[in-house]
Formats: C-alpha cells, structure tokens, sequence
C-alpha cells in the first residue's frame, strides 16, 4: 500500500526543472496550462505581483505552487482555514511536492519539524493563516530566507464588501514593505468590481497585473423552481443524485438541523452543518463531506469557503441567497473538476420579504442597505426571468452572453410567457386602493374577493378592487406579485412588515403606456417525473456499460487507498482522471503517465493499484 511522505523527503526524487511547462507535466501530469494561467505564472517567476480572478474550478492553485516550484526559495500560501490548508498540503505531499502548514493545530513536534525544514531550505511551499504572517515570530523565522512568492488565496476575505471579510487580511498589505522584491499574487473567484478594487487598494497591489477570464461555469446546469411544496421538491432534486456527493443551503440553523433530520428519514446519507454546532461536530461533518463520496451536507452559509472538494455534483438552495454575488458563489461550489452539475433554487416571495427584513434590521448604513435591497431585487429577476439564466447571471457580472445557454432549465424547457397587462393593473389597483399598506397574502385576498376578518375590518370588501381577479387563481397571483417586484413595478416596504408599495413606473402600466408579460407557472411535476433540466450529472453522464462497471471498480480502489493515506478520495486522483483510466483503460506505466492527472509521484505511489484494476476487469 502507498505511503504518505513526510514533509521532507518526497518519493519524487527527479531533477526539479525550472521550466514551468517541464513542472506542469512531471509534477500534476497535464499536457498545458488552461487560459490565462501561462501568463500569470509567467509573470510571477519574472518577479511581477498579479492579481488572479478566476471562477471555481478554472485552475488558481497553480498559479502560484508552480512559480513557487520554479523560482528559489520558499512559496508562502497565506489561507484563511485550517482545515483547507491541511487537505492543500497533502494533495501537494501525493505529488511529490515538499509543503507544509503552520498553524495553531500543530503540535510542537510538528512546529519543530517545519521550523527545521524551512531553515534547511527543504520546503517548496508553507501554508500559514493570516494572523500569523504578521506576527514578530513569523517574521523572524522567515527573517533570513529566501522567499519564492506570497500567495494571497481567497483574497476577497480583505474586503468588507464581501460576505467573507476578515480583518486580519487587512494587515497582509504590510507585505509589500515588509519584503520588498518579493512578487505577490492574490486569487479569487469573487468578480464584483468593487471587491476588486478593495484587493488592489488594501493589498498594495496597484502595480499588479490583473488576469481576468469569463465567469461563466459552462458544465453547471442552473434550475430555479418557484416554491410549492419544498421538502418533496427537494427529494425529487435529490433523486437524480443518487451515489454523489452535494450541499443543500438553508437559512437558518434550525432549518438546517430539521431538514437533515428529515432527509435522513428519507434514506439520503445527510449531516447538518452550521456554525452553531458545537466545534468538533461541526468538523467532523465536514470531513466527512470531504472524504465520503455519497453524502448531502445540509448547511447554512458558514460551509464552503475554499472548499476544495472537486466533485461536489450539486448545490440546492431551499432559500433565497442574500445575492446574486453570494448566489454564485454558492452554487459555484458545485462541479469545480468541469464535469457535468446542477444547482437548484426553490423560492417564493417570503423569501423576498424575509431577507428584505434581515438587511432593514441589520446594523448597516443606509446606503449600504439600498444597495443590499438593489442585490436582492437583481437575483429576484433572474429567478422570475424567462430567458436565460446563464445570461441573466453573466449580465449580472458585466459580461455578455448570447443566451440561448442549452444547459439552464429556460433554455431546456422554454417558459410560456402571457399578456399580463390587465392582471398587472388589477393587482396595482388593489395595492393603490387599500393605501399601500398590505403584504400580497391580504392582496390576493381582496383580489380574489375572500370575505374575512381582515378584508372586513378595513372595508375592504366594499372597494370595486374586492374580488376583481377571481378570474385567476391564488397561485397566479402570487406569480404576479413577484414578477412586479422583480420588474421595479412595486417594492416592498419592509419597515410596514413587508406591505407593497408602487414602483416608479407603475403610472405607466396603469396608463396603458407598457405592455406587461409574465412568465406561466410550470405545471406541477408529478411524484416521479422530473422537473426542469434533465442533465445527467458527472462522471455518469460521460460514461455508460462496462465502462461504468470499471469506473465503480476504480472508485473502489481509489477509496481505499485514500483511506489508508487519510485522505480525501480526490486527493489521489480526481475523477476526471479515473474516467480517463476507464475508457483508456491504460495497463502500463507509459499509458498511465500519458492520462491528464497522472504524474511521476503518484504513478509511482499507487500506479500500480490501478494497473491491476484494469487488468483484472478486463481478464
Ligand atoms: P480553483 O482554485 O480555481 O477553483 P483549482 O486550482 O482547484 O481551481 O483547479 C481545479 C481543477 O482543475 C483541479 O483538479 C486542478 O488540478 C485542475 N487543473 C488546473 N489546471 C489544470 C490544467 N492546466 N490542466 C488540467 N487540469 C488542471
Ligand atoms: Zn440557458
């Protein structure tokens, strides 16, 4: 069985080139760099500063581990948890590359062991947390070295835009005076312009290349169902999953705890995760997410940051985000290995209300919290658009799309749109006639004519409005309410617990002046039918027969080695790779090396498990 090395004496003892494409094909077995990474490694080894924007999955780590392998000296990886940092340094030790990390879980062993490699010039990169970068210890320690590069990862945390902001990332703009001459590269996969300009300003990179590419994650199909009954809805998202590994967001805490519960009864392998859980728990879950291929982390938005897992197939939210922004970068945990996934929203307009309440009552600015109430409209258009939503999405970062995506539940099942001119007047009117002060449920009430209490009280029953849309069912105008919110025609006054109000240009549609469409509700899906897209999602929808049966056998393998190495499975191969094995099927060292994600370290570590395999499948 394979062993896992020590920090210091890698299994890979070939000659370490400085050559950059040498280090890609040796070291991680790729044929060539994607995108723009050849320009920002280049850049780097030159000795330049680069800020690197890249969606998840678009290949960020190396861009700053091969310049550190390249270049004298130590790589300095500054990363916000320990728990990242633990499962980066290990898929680097199976590559063969010489990594460690210092932080407050190590014991004074370890602490001794790394302080003693990093002084003996044995380590190629060293992970550390960002309070400890700055510290006069850390500094002296690193005092006399030669320094290979800083990386910066997940550099969004500098940001108080940002959801993640943590303020000892405001300290590492120090490093440019600290260690002059020493190139440093910042990564994210957050696009917004303002949480940019925050990495440039507060990281003192303004002489910094910055290296940009599409955000658009084309192997993530996107589906957002309006909110019906959502548990079943859920089950039915979950049954096209079956065997992979995926999150589900909820809000709240409690909602967490009661939806794995409830999952579980279900028969579907769920752990709950959120950050009220007492500590050990909640890390326990989380290896476990990591490490087992079959499992529903059911989680609030504290899970996932750098989060490295390559094949997580999908992400379900079972509540509105706070934001596109944050949407995407939730979802955008999902399929980071290119391979086939879907995301999926289940929404409805408490969500709109509920989450228009947490900005009013947070303890923000006020021009902070029109902007939140900006963000929360912008993702409520691209739930009730029926275009695509790839293209809503892109529009939404300032990229251009054509639309038409062929892999969002629009574009794979085109929404009927209808005239709702007059509907729109109708439940304008009902918002303009009883004075602005009521939330959609008493609205349709009116709408529909429902003679109780509430329409009595405020003689709303005697109003030409009461019972004017019997002509559409509840469900339609609810539909309605929400597309009028999301097109700007009404906004919601959450300091009236959450009454409508009318949007600026409401006058025009009462005046005939626009022209007013909806989006049809879909049809409700039956228990067993499937909802929306229909993608198959990952390693599945690429392989079929006996190239399945081999591609189980090898995931098997792959398990096991992982359990003796204490691993996570992805961190032997990925599973792009062990597709490649079981279509190639390759059964000798040579056609092993030449497959995307086979280098010298792990062929020579557990090559030969696989061989065997291959070989015993197809004896
Ligand atoms: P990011 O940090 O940008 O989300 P990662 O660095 O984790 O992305 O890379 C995502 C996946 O793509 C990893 O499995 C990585 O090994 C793989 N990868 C990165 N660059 C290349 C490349 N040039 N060729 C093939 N695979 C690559
Ligand atoms: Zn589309």
């Amino acid at each position: 069985m394979p062993q896992s090395g020590n920090i210091t004496a890698p299994l890979f003892n070939a000659e370490r080139s400085n050559d950059p494409l040498k280090v890609l094909r040796q070291i991680y077995g790729y044929d060539a760099f994607r995108g723009k990474q050849a320009g920002v490694v280049e850049r780097v080894i030159a000795g330049g500063d680069a800020v690197v924007l890249f969606p998840t999955g678009a290949g960020k780590s190396l861009c700053f581990q091969i310049p550190a392998l390249c270049r004298d000296g130590v790589g300095i990886v500054v990363s916000p948890l320990i728990a990242l940092m633990r499962d980066q340094v290990e898929a680097l030790k199976q590559l063969g590359v010489r990594a460690a990390a210092l932080n407050s879980s190590n014991s004074p062993e370890e602490f001794a062991a790394i302080r003693r490699a990093l002084a003996e010039g044995e380590l190629d990169l060293l992970y550390v947390t960002p309070e400890r970068i700055v510290t006069p210890g850390f500094r002296s320690m690193i005092g006399s070295l030669r320094i290979a590069l800083f990386a910066i990862d997940e550099a969004h945390c500098v940001s108080q835009w940002g959801h993640d902001f943590r303020p000892e990332y405001r300290e590492l703009g120090h490093l440019a005076e600290m260690y002059p001459g020493v190139p440093r590269v910042a990564l994210t996969a957050t696009a917004d312009p303002h949480t940019r300009e925050d990495i440039i300003d507060r990281l003192a990179l303004r002489s910094a290349e910055v290296f940009t590419t599409s955000f658009d994650r084309p192997n993530i199909a996107y589906e957002l169902v309006e909110r019906d009954q959502p548990r079943q809805q859920l089950l039915r998202f979950l049954s096209r999953h079956t065997g992979s590994s995926g999150i589900v967001y909820c809000l709240s805490r409690a909602k967490v705890e009661e939806t794995a519960e409830w999952l579980n009864a279900q028969g579907i392998n769920a752990l709950a995760y959120h950050a009220g859980m007492d500590r050990a728990v909640r890390d326990a879950n989380q290896d476990a997410f990591l490490r087992e291929e079959d499992l529903c982390l059911v989680a609030t938005v504290a899970f996932g940051m750098g989060i490295d897992k390559p094949n997580v197939r999908y992400v379900a939210h079972l509540d509105l985000p706070g934001s596109v922004e944050a949407y995407y970068q939730e979802t955008g945990r999902a399929g980071r290995d290119g391979l086939p996934s879907e995301v999926w929203m289940a929404y409805g307009m408490a969500d709109v209300i509920q989450r228009g309440r947490m900005i009013d009552s947070g303890n923000s600015g006020d021009d902070i919290k029109r902007v939140e109430r900006a963000k929360l409209n912008a993702l409520l258009a691209i739930c009730e658009t029926a275009g695509c939503r790839r293209q809503a999405i892109l529009a939404h970062f300032g990229e251009a799309h054509q639309g038409g995506c062929g892999n969002c539940d629009t574009c794979l099942k085109p929404v009927e749109t209808w005239d709702g001119t007059e509907a729109a007047i109708k439940a304008l009117a009902a918002i303009y006639r009883t004075g602005e002060r009521f939330g959609t449920g008493h609205l349709i009430d009116v709408l529909l004519g429902n003679e109780n209490d509430k329409t009595s009280r405020f003689g709303h029953v005697d109003m030409p409005v009461f019972g004017a849309g019997k002509d559409l069912p509840q469900k339609t105008w609810q539909s309605v309410y929400r597309q009028l919110l999301a097109a700007g025609l009404v906004s919601v006054d959450h300091e009236a617990f959450g009454a409508l109000k009318l949007g600026e240009d409401a006058r025009s549609v009462f005046k005939r002046e626009r022209e007013v469409r909806f989006r049809k509700d879909r049809p409700k899906a039956g228990k067993a039918s499937r909802s929306g897209s229909s993608a198959a999602a990952g390693s599945r929808a690429l392989l079929a027969g006996d190239d399945l049966v081999l591609f189980e056998a090898l995931r098997r393998v792959r398990l096991e080695i992982a359990k003796s190495l204490e691993v996570p499975p992805y961190v032997v191969f990925p599973d792009t790779t062990l597709v490649a094995f079981a279509t190639n099927r390759p059964t000798s060292h040579e056609a092993l090396l030449a497959i995307s994600g086979v280098g010298q370290s792990k062929l020579e570590r557990y090559g030969d498990d696989f061989i065997e395999a291959i070989r015993t499948h197809e004896g």
